[in-house]
């Protein structure tokens, strides 16, 4: 259970979040939806402190975070408990599709380097790259480079994974296998945050929908009362584009 209260991040002179409030439940998979520049990345990053947002509290399985106050040994910890999945995949070009997914878990000292070998092995099939493992990511589609930046998310066994649009860097006939990928992590259970703009895909896997306007949650509910009953002009206004 992650419990997300008044998160705020300025840029300069720029509010972009205005305290977002979110609970997540644990095997949830929330999707986030709004305009661009909503917030919806920066507010991925503030939660796991790619960017110290300005105030805010995280609660994540007993671990509380207060923004203002926490110290590097506090974010350390509960950043080992998140992953994220990037837009651009966000591999490292000179490793291996292997290399890439082990490394982590051994540099966050959560793994050994046999164990972390072992389960990098398992997860590289389990996203259908097994005969691909020691491919560079240069060697390998987009598709094929977020299936392995998955893998990698996987490998730190987080209590929750954040995705911040995982398929729109994709070739339109690429993005199948990835959003493929995400059924599956989505039924096996996993706490999930995505952000995307795969709107037939957001219906079909969320748990909850958020929509996200000027920095804070406009409005949240099942796809069914956002995609057929939204009560917010703004959120008729941004699904209208899509249909
Ligand atoms: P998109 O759908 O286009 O990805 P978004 O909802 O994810 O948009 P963000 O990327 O979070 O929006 O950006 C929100 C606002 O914050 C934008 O106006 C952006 O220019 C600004 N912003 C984001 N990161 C920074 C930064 N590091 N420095 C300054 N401004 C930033």
């Amino acid at each position: 259970m992650m419990k997300i209260r008044g998160i705020r991040k300025r840029f300069g002179k720029q509010q972009v979040l205005n305290g977002v409030d979110m609970d997540v439940n644990d095997g949830e998979v929330i999707v986030i939806l709004g305009s661009s520049g909503s917030g919806k990345t920066t507010f991925l990053r503030c939660l796991n402190f790619l960017e110290h947002a300005d105030e805010g509290t995280i609660d994540l399985n007993g671990t509380h975070i207060d923004a203002k106050t926490a110290k590097k040994r506090d974010i350390i910890a509960y950043q080992r408990q998140t992953a994220m999945v990037f837009q651009n995949y966000a591999l490292f070009n000179n490793k291996t599709a292997l290399e890439n997914v082990a490394m982590p878990a051994i540099a966050t000292g959560k793994k050994t380097k046999e164990e972390a070998y072992a389960l990098a092995g398992e997860l590289v099939d389990k996203v259908g790259l097994a005969e691909r493992k020691d491919f560079y990511p240069s060697q390998l589609s987009g598709g094929q480079q977020q299936r392995i930046g998955i893998a990698r998310a996987l490998a730190l066994d987080p209590k929750i994974t954040l995705f911040d649009e995982p398929t729109s860097a994709l070739d339109p006939e690429l993005v199948g296998q990835v959003l493929e990928l995400l059924r599956t992590i989505a039924n096996d259970g996993a706490t999930m945050i995505l952000v995307t703009h795969e709107m037939k895909f957001a219906y079909e896997i969320a748990d909850r929908v958020v929509f996200m306007d000027k920095g804070v949650v406009l409005e949240q509910g099942t796809p069914q009362e956002i995609f057929e009953h939204p009560k917010e002009q703004r959120t008729r206004d941004f699904l209208s584009r899509f249909t």
